[in-house]
């Protein structure tokens, strides 16, 4: 038996703040206590005075090694992950994307290979990449045989992995019959070709036309009809990656309601605006991702919703490309760049610096963001997501004093630029446990 003991921390959960001392013993939080040192005199000890503890961060949203025309992601589960360790995350999910008529079963069996490389444990997201009368058969084969209970749509990407409303309705409401959510990409994909095909007719190729082929009520209409779809199906629904005011304001009012709805937004529409498409094309390229960044009035009104309540997750939507021999292919067709950017590494500080120190968000708050809610919404709670006696020891040890720059040269992510370059950022993982000794 392998124990250790955490001394004289703060630890944070979303429901109180305790200083206590914890101990580990094989990969879980044995005991919360006073003087646990006494009562364990041989443990080996890390003292972590002035430090607070949270849970270990979990990620419900990251790519790593996407393939895309353009190349894969440039994280792999490897790189990803140690990334995500120094952010302070322990565990993360990522997606199955079948291919146009491929198994689930198939495509499952391929990726959970590419996830071996994980340094941390992680789970998967099936995605219904495409529709026939097999697919609810299929989604409840990965329910029952595979424990896979989440699945992801796409509304975008018409004619690869995007599917109809019709498509994801017969998807949620097999969802629904299993007990499983649906994460749904909310974009009016059809719209968007449109803009798309008439921005490059006209010649208008540069990235910029990338955010004005996808305006925020592409999005918000999309939201609009998802919300109608959980409301007439009773699936669990849970929006990714919400960028708009409007957005907001349909999911809020469904939340009204009561309907089984969830959203998330990531640390990019939190804090950068559309001023970053008006650079030059060279060094707007890295901010080309789906949903695009908005305008600060969005921004505003994402924050609100960090900050009542609607906002269940910040996750990441971690897919980063380089700029060299990747985003750069679409230099002059803002079509062919492949849409994403990295942040598994930052997500913590980020929202650590700009959420919590700016007194937007408690403590409390941040780590229900961060960690707790994605737990509860993915059935790994009490699990993870909280410091209780019996979960695992899944724990950061957060320095607080600690301040830093993001600059893609000091990174573990692996890419050649960093959307978040030169901000600064305060607090650091001072030390990650996962289940089992500090890894760092
Ligand atoms: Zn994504």
């Amino acid at each position: 038996m392998e124990s250790k003991l955490i001394l004289n921390g703060t630890l944070i959960n979303a429901g109180f703040i305790l200083k206590a001392d914890l101990l580990v013993t094989d990969g879980k939080i044995a005991a919360i206590d006073d003087n646990l040192q006494n009562q364990n005199p041989d443990s080996d000890f890390i003292d972590a005075t002035g430090k607070l503890i949270f849970p270990g961060g979990i990620d419900p949203h990251v790519h790593f090694a996407l393939p895309t025309p353009a190349g894969p992601s440039c994280d792999d589960f490897l790189s990803g992950s140690r990334a995500a360790i120094a952010g302070g995350t322990t565990f993360f999910m990522d997606f199955v994307t079948p291919g146009r008529g491929q198994s689930l079963q198939e495509a499952l069996e391929y990726r959970l290979k590419e996830t071996a490389e994980s340094q941390l444990e992680c789970g998967l997201h099936m995605g219904i990449t495409w529709y026939d009368e097999t697919i609810p058969e299929q989604m409840c084969w990965c329910v029952k045989e595979a424990g896979i209970s989440s699945f992801k749509a796409y509304l975008a990407y018409k004619g690869s992995i995007g599917i109809e409303y019709s498509e994801l309705e017969q998807v949620m409401k097999t969802a629904a019959s299993l007990g499983a959510v649906v994460l749904v990409h909310c974009e009016e994909g059809d719209d968007i070709l449109t803009k798309q095909k008439e921005f490059l007719k006209q010649g208008k190729t540069a990235p910029v036309y990338h955010a004005l082929s996808r305006p925020a009520e592409t999005e918000a209409e999309s939201v609009r009809k998802v919300v109608d779809l959980c409301r007439k199906t009773g699936c669990r629904t849970y929006i990714v990656h919400t960028s708009a005011a409007q957005s907001i304001e349909y999911i809020r009012q469904g939340k009204k309601e009561g309907l089984p709805l969830y959203c998330e937004t990531c640390p990019q529409y939190l804090l950068l605006d559309e001023s970053v498409y008006q650079k030059p094309a060279a060094e707007s390229l890295k901010y080309v991702i789906s949903p695009p960044i908005r305008s600060k009035a969005d921004q505003d009104s994402l924050w609100l919703a960090v900050q009542d309540g609607t906002m269940d997750v910040i996750s990441t939507d971690h897919c980063p490309f380089n700029t060299l021999g990747q985003k750069n292919q679409g230099m002059h067709d803002f079509t062919k760049i492949p849409n994403g950017a990295g942040g598994v590494e930052h997500r913590l500080k980020l929202i650590y610096t700009y959420g919590v120190l700016t007194g937007k968000i408690s403590l409390q708050q941040f780590v229900a963001l961060t960690s707790t809610n994605a737990a509860k919404i993915l059935g790994l709670y009490p699990r993870k997501g909280e410091i209780a006696v019996g979960s695992d020891a899944d724990l950061v040890i957060w320095d607080p004093d600690f301040s830093s720059v993001i600059s893609a040269e000091n990174n573990i992510q692996t890419c050649d630029e960093d959307i978040f370059e030169g901000m600064d950022v305060k607090g650091n993982a001072w030390k990650v446990i996962i289940n089992r000794d500090p890894l760092r």
